[in-house]
């Protein structure tokens, strides 16, 4: 499940191929994903060109010349792959159609973006892109992690008083917008909190050392990404998966990194997910 570094990374992949370009055609194969795609979707994005390239959380925005905004979300399967070759800046040849090729945007420039999902728990929509803060899928979104508005006293006020662990806290997308389990795991191992500790109980000192740590987990894995696109003349084309080490997260079992440990790190079940961590170093 794509998270958010991963999504940044299909943003930042496609905004060559996409920004500042027309969309000559879009083929929409089927009526919907997790939700029906909104009315006539093929042709309100025939025509228009692609002015920006952002992301809101997870969600990758792209404002079209005629004032409305296409919102797109990977889901749990959902990829995207650029193709042809638009200024000679992409090898991959247009492939042949995949089976769940749900949507493919034909560019002006000669780049074929194909949204890929099998599983269907993507989505797209359109809106103004004048009240797109206001999509009911944006809307209810807490501040970005790596934006200003996430910081030490936000996240202190935000904890107040909260009964729910500390991890249950971080995923809760109206504190935070688009932490996702893999960095949660990974920001409190490095700021060696306990993924079980209620978070209005944890000093405001601890709390607000939790800022910067979960910055530079997110931007060292956008990095990652970034490293895995400048591969992509021998890649197949495909954006925002990559090989990306972690220091807890899949390590049941293993010996803890920290120096001097060795414990081992455990994996537990918190609100049905597997929370992995080290009981000596996180307190
Ligand atoms: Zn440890």
């Amino acid at each position: 499940m794509p998270e958010l570094p991963e999504v940044e990374t299909v943003r930042r992949g496609l905004a060559p191929a996409m920004e500042g370009v027309v969309i000559e055609r879009a083929d929409v194969n089927r009526p919907d994903l997790r939700w029906p795609f909104p009315e006539r979707m093929a042709e309100r994005l025939t025509g228009q060109r692609v002015e920006r390239l952002r992301r809101r959380s997870k969600y990758i925005l792209a404002d079209l010349s005629g004032g409305e905004t296409l919102l797109i979300h990977l889901g749990m399967s959902g990829r995207m792959t650029v193709s042809g070759d638009p200024l000679g800046q992409f090898v991959h040849h247009h492939p042949m159609p995949q089976k769940h090729d749900h949507v493919v945007f034909h560019m002006a420039n000669g780049a074929c973006i194909t949204f890929n999902d099998p599983r269907r728990f993507g989505a797209m929509d359109l809106m103004p892109t004048a009240t797109a803060e206001q999509h009911k899928l944006l809307t209810v979104l807490g501040p970005e992690p790596l934006g200003n508005d996430f910081n030490e006293t936000y996240l202190i006020d935000a904890f107040r008083g909260r009964a729910t662990p500390v991890k249950a806290a971080l995923l809760d997308q109206r504190i935070v917008a688009g932490l996702g389990n893999i960095y949660v795991c990974e920001a409190l191992y490095r700021a060696r909190v306990s993924p079980r500790r209620k978070a209005g109980q944890i000093s405001a000192g601890r709390v607000g050392a939790l800022v910067p740590v979960i910055r530079t987990v997110l931007a060292e894995a956008i990095e990652a990404g970034g490293s895995s696109l400048r591969d992509f003349r021998q890649a197949d084309g495909e954006l925002g998966y990559f090989q990306h080490s972690f220091d807890v997260y899949g390590r049941e079992g293993q010996p803890c990194r920290t120096e001097g440990c060795g414990a081992e790190i455990r994996r537990i079940t918190q609100s049905g997910r597997s929370t992995f961590y080290c009981a000596q170093c996180q307190r």
